[in-house]
């Protein structure tokens, strides 16, 4: 493989080198498997039902539980690497995937009850799926405000909650809500319940016909939980929003965008390459496009792995992942892939011109672009700039490069 294209595991020789390793697997499913199917899952906006039985034939749905809990113990880098494979085929199936992996990483921070560990055995035996119902009607993508609240009643609760998006809300086994502390409770006073299939029920408010990202199956649900107080995470949902599920969710998604990006480049690259067969000797001039896609790829990369490691640095002190300029990082992260994700897509339509603008060519990308505009919309990009301008007006100027 070109190195310009190498995926984000290329980049960590440990990971290639280790045998069966969960990104070599996520890789021969993301080509073989998720690539075979893409069209179609598009086409329909069905769940990619093909990739999701290999994964979990492969278990690789529970490849970050810690091991002593049947789980692989993968490191995030690891996982964002899949994500990355995965959506090289198919963009629903990494970000699906992605978005599973997520609320694995809330659990397994901050799950440390007798019912949580017990849920994450069952993860790792089972398979088992987690989505997410953070979004609801009255607030939008204001996910840091809740309208719906925990009822506690002894040592029970119900909760109900107008969830606007829950993606593949159908097929998931495990939704974690945000929700009001309690029905007194401020807006931004949440908490994250963790509920079972046999404790939620789900009814569906709205269907998911949208521009790209058809395959993540996004309805709407009014959903509806019982059980017992246990099951929510301790920490408030402030401080672990902060500490795991906003640059876990940032990552992840970010590896997703980079592999659609990446097959973009690797699409626009074979076109270039047939142009020169057809005149040998000379160079296509739509390989300075291919250059401008590659750079920018390269960009993304580049940042992706950046935030890994400062993550990889922050982890274990709550006070560093609670810190201003960490949430700031994490923050430009998105919006920084998620700008680049078109740009590189729209320079690989314009290298390939019409075979890249057509959908009946081996070098379309209509798909590829519907999908990568969803990046700037998942929490809007002027929504999180709003937000990081706010905190550049109390943040004290960091001390060294690498805070
Ligand atoms: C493919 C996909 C899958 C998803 N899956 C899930 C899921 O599984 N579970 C879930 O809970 N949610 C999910 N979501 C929803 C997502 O997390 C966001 O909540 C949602 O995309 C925000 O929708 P919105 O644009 O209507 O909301 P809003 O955030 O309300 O934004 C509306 C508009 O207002 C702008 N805006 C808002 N606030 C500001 C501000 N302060 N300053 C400037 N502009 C502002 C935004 O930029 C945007 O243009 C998914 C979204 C997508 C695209």
């Amino acid at each position: 493989m070109n190195a310009a294209l190498a995926g984000l595991a290329e980049l960590n020789p440990a990971s290639v080198q280790a045998p069966a390793n969960i990104v070599a697997r996520a890789r021969t499913i993301g080509a073989e498997i998720a690539a075979r199917h893409a069209a179609d899952v598009d086409r329909d906006g069905r769940f990619p039902n093909e990739a999701f039985d290999a994964l979990r034939e492969q278990k690789l749905l529970g490849v970050m539980i810690p091991a002593d809990l049947g789980g692989g113990g993968a490191p995030l880098f690891d996982v964002a690497a899949a994500c990355h494979a995965l959506a090289r085929g198919c963009a629903a199936t990494g970000m699906i995937y992605a978005m599973h992996q997520i609320q694995i990483a809330c659990l397994v921070n901050h799950g440390s009850n007798g019912w949580h560990r017990d849920l994450m055995q069952r993860i790792a035996a089972g398979q088992l799926l987690l989505g997410s119902a953070t979004t609801e009607a009255e607030t939008g993508g204001d996910i840091r405000n809740s309208v719906c609240a925990v009822r506690a009643d002894g040592d029970r609760f119900t909760l109900a909650k107008n969830a606007s998006v829950i993606s593949y809300g159908d097929q998931s086994d495990v939704i974690l809500v945000t929700a009001r502390r309690n029905p007194d409770a401020p807006s931004s006073d949440q908490v994250l319940a963790v509920v079972t299939k046999q404790d939620y029920r789900l009814e569906k408010t709205s269907l998911w016909d949208a521009m790209g990202m058809r395959g993540t199956c996004s309805d709407g649900y009014r959903l509806e939980a019982a059980g017992v107080i246990d099951q929510i995470l301790p920490l408030s949902y402030a401080d672990l929003s902060a500490q795991t599920m906003l640059p876990v969710t940032h990552i992840l998604w970010s590896s997703t965008w980079l592999g659609i990006a990446a097959d973009a480049v690797s699409r626009a690259r074979a076109y270039v390459r047939s142009e020169a067969k057809r005149k040998p000797g000379t160079t296509p001039a739509s390989a300075v496009r291919l250059a401008e896609a590659t750079a920018k790829l390269q960009q993304m990369k580049a940042v992706i792995l950046a935030a890994i490691r400062q993550y990889e640095l922050a982890c274990g002190s709550p006070e560093r992942l609670t810190s201003l300029s960490f949430a700031t990082a994490m923050g430009t992260l998105k919006v920084t892939t998620s700008e680049l994700v078109r740009e590189v897509v729209e320079a690989a339509i314009r290298t390939c011109g019409l075979a890249g603008y057509r959908n009946d060519t081996p070098y379309s990308l209509g798909r590829h672009l519907r999908d990568a505009h969803s990046a700037a919309l998942m929490i809007g990009n002027d929504r999180i700039m709003s937000h990081i301008s706010t905190q550049l007006l109390v943040q004290r100027d960091g001390s060294g490069a690498f805070e």
